[in-house]
């Protein structure tokens, strides 16, 4: 792809330079890892005390998202501010952008929010979706459930994750109920996709436009969260080339700049890929590229957020990333002491069901695609 023209702001940063990140979990720690190893610092921006990524970061603020002052103070602070979550408001991210560059921008953070605009987004830029339909009220929800059918899935427009703020509708499902139960609030009705698998596709763009993509990984969960990630899924290479592109066309089409992790179904019969969702921000499902990649998607994203060139995604081995919740980490000798086997901790103090608190990477030596 040819080179966009640089502006003064496109610049790579030199070593030396600060990272600004949004939240202070266990990604924004990643991700400051990884920063510390191409020299540069982090300044961690979250209202959490003590926050895990805390621990490896240069300088923390705490303080609410909607303090303006202590953002703008924050973004004087770095020479480019990045996140973690996806919920960073419009507001928040136009404070920062008045001073400091953000990235990715306030376009992918407005698009990855909305589930009606992500999905319209993905079918204008030619990107497979389930069939969906707006839902504003109780009449919008009956005439989609006749349109779309059932089993169809109802979802908030805003702020649901991990199968929250969802309902599903079969042919029992009182309409009020469903809408009731997620609160009345703004919504999409989704088609149900009957489908094999659940992959999905990190990837990469930088600021002068190059994109890479790390090899499909198959995901299963338990308990709406991530459980394992599988590399590679079992998908054929051609189905896994045309994931790799699907993710590259929605990078461009979105003009983004950093790691973004797409969730696809697949479906074995007729070989179909549908974009469910994308994330604007490194991603659970792509923790397997710590260990199985020589760039993982955390160093990835600071190379991109910084202006570098992307690095190379390639695979050199077999992974499969299983997530520690809750009390599973207290196994953390024995889960060190396997062979083959890298233990990622999270240093949070206090484990609770269903809290993510580290992870591990199972690897085995590598079976080309
Ligand atoms: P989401 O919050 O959109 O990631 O959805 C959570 C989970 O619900 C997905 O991982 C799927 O297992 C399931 N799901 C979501 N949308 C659909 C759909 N349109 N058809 C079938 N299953 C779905």
């Amino acid at each position: 792809m040819a080179e966009r023209e640089r502006r003064p702001q496109d610049a790579p940063l030199p070593p030396g330079s600060r990272i600004g990140i949004l939240g202070g979990g266990q990604l924004g720690r990643m991700l400051a890892v990884a920063a510390a190893e191409l020299g540069f610092s982090c300044h961690i921006y979250c209202p959490e005390e003590n926050p895990p990524a805390g621990d490896v970061a240069a300088a923390v603020t705490t303080a609410p998202y909607e303090d303006d002052e202590a953002l703008a103070a924050f973004a004087d602070s770095v020479d480019v501010v990045t996140y973690e979550f996806e919920n960073v408001s419009e507001h928040a991210a136009a404070v920062l952008t008045a001073h400091v560059p953000v990235r990715p921008g306030a376009r992918a953070l407005a698009t990855a929010q909305d589930r009606l605009a992500e999905k319209t987004f993905l079918q204008e830029a030619g990107i497979a979706t389930a069939p969906f339909a707006k839902v504003d009220t109780l009449d919008d929800l009956e005439r989609a459930a006749e349109t779309l059918g059932r089993p169809s899935i109802l979802k908030t427009r805003r702020f649901g994750y991990d199968g929250k703020g969802q309902v599903k509708l079969d042919e029992s499902t009182d309409l009020k109920n469903a809408f009731d139960e997620i609160g009345g609030q703004p919504a999409i009705l989704e088609g149900f996709v009957p489908f094999t698998r659940e992959i999905s596709v990190i990837v990469a763009r930088a600021v002068d436009g190059s994109t890479a993509a790390y090899d499909p990984g198959e995901n299963v969960h338990k308990n709406h969260i991530l459980h394992t990630t599988t590399v590679p899924a079992a998908i054929a290479p051609p189905t896994a080339q045309a994931a790799l592109e699907i993710a590259q066309k929605l990078v461009t089409a979105l003009d983004y700049v950093g790691i973004m992790g797409v969730e696809m179904f697949h479906m074995d019969g007729d070989n179909t890929l549908i974009v469910n969702e994308f994330a604007p921000r490194v991603h659970n499902s792509g923790h397997w590229t710590q260990d199985g990649c020589a760039v993982s998607q955390f160093e990835q994203h600071i190379r991109a957020v910084a202006g570098w060139t992307l690095g190379n995604p390639a695979r050199h081995a077999d992974t499969v990333m299983t997530n520690l919740i809750g009390h599973d980490a207290d196994n953390w000798l024995a889960l060190a002491s396997e062979p083959g086997t890298r233990l990622h901790l999270y240093g949070k103090k206090e484990s609770r069901p269903g809290r993510k608190m580290g992870h591990i990477n199972r690897l085995k030596p590598h079976t080309p695609r």
